[in-house]
């Protein structure tokens, strides 16, 4: 059996690291705002390139914190409309619904899955002020024509970065340090997990930086002083110091995971199947490797009866969900197209090459 993704094996190699911190954790007997969180805000922030880094709770409160703190310092106002893709995972969308702004959806790219700069053109009014852009299966999306884009219109671009930990554009800047604000998550299956639910925001801008870190703490610089309504959306001691350990493999696991990547894209010659489009540097981490053919569900059946597991990023577009009803209306046929079709392949750090090399095989065979 291949199984798509093993959190176990992941977290092998860094056992011995976390029951020793575990104890030394235990023993000092401090679990909120201390040292680790301190710690890894300084380390992640530095391995980002940029001034600052605020641990959160979450992926999608990192992207509400950022829409919220650019409310309060007045950057953004209630009714304001954000760009996002029409193909992301649903927390991009429900994070600028959270924060009171106004979502609107444009088309992805067919070849890269990520956000199409013309089509994000199109959608831009009078109201729109911000755009998120989402580094979709870890591939760095068109930064360049969003930063000119966010430029003429003076808006302000936000990256999701929840699947980029570590990818880097071609001049070697990484994801987090490509926009005014960048949210990740630290689910524990991203390319940097947790053992838990964890994230953080990394920006260079100070002022925004000052109120992320007051509202994701109750509004509160100075204990039981609120200066703002603020929300408890902290990243715990123990999470932070797991993840100081796992920061130290992020490039190696990235490394694998391209070379695994590499494995697929080289070997696998069926005309049957499409291949993902990127470039064969750094700028994608294959936080998946998502394929795309037109009979998916029987690729994935067949795959399955020679022991593979594969998964769908995502089986149901957003403007189809039952949460966003007021979205039914709208058509978003490449969006839709890509939901129909795609299939991810399994891939991860302590996936073996031979076992890449027998997925090959297995679709070829198809
Ligand atoms: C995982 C993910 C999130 C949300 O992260 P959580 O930590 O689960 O809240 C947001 N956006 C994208 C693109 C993601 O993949």
């Amino acid at each position: 059996m291949i199984p798509f993704l093993d959190l176990k094996k992941i977290n092998e190699p860094y056992e011995a690291g976390f029951r020793q911190k575990m104890d030394e954790i235990l023993a000092k007997g401090w679990f909120i705002l201390g040292d680790e969180v301190g710690a890894f805000e300084k380390k992640y922030a530095a391995y980002c390139g940029t001034k600052h880094c605020i641990g959160v709770a979450n992926g999608l409160d990192a992207l509400v914190l950022v829409l919220k703190s650019y409310i309060q310092i007045g950057k953004l106002q209630q009714g304001d409309e954000v760009i996002v893709p029409a193909n992301t995972f649903i927390a991009t969308i429900l994070s600028v619904l959270e924060a009171g702004l106004v979502p609107v959806a444009a088309e992805p790219d067919m070849q890269t899955f990520n956000l199409d700069p013309k089509s994000a053109a199109d959608k831009i009014t009078a109201k729109t002020k911000a755009i998120i852009v989402v580094h979709l299966y870890g591939q760095i999306a068109d930064m360049d024509a969003f930063s000119a884009m966010a430029k003429k219109y003076n808006l302000l671009l936000i990256e999701d970065a929840a699947q980029a930990h570590g990818a880097r554009n071609n001049k070697g800047v990484k994801a987090g340090n490509l926009s005014d604000a960048a949210a990740f998550s630290f689910y524990p299956a991203k390319n940097l997990g947790a053992l838990g639910d964890a994230g953080a925001i990394t920006t260079n801008d100070t002022a925004l930086a000052a109120m992320v870190s007051s509202l994701h703490n109750y509004g509160s610089e100075v204990k039981y002083q609120h200066d703002f309504a603020g929300t408890n959306s902290r990243l715990d001691e123990i999470q932070a110091a797991f993840l100081n350990i796992k920061l130290d493999g992020l490039d190696r696991d990235n490394a694998h995971r391209r070379k695994i990547a590499a494995i697929y894209s080289e070997g696998i010659s069926n005309p049957k199947i499409i291949l993902p489009f990127y470039e064969g540097d750094q700028s994608h981490v294959f936080h998946l490797y998502v394929i795309r053919t037109g009979n998916r569900d029987a690729l994935q059946q067949f795959l399955s009866s020679q022991g593979i597991s594969s998964q769908i990023h995502y089986p149901i577009a957003p403007h189809r969900q039952k949460a966003l009803k007021e979205w039914h209306h709208l058509s978003f046929p490449i969006t839709e197209k890509i939901h129909e079709e795609v299939l991810s392949l399994p891939i991860s750090p302590v996936m073996t090459e031979e076992d890449a090399h027998f997925v090959v095989s297995v679709l070829n065979q198809y």
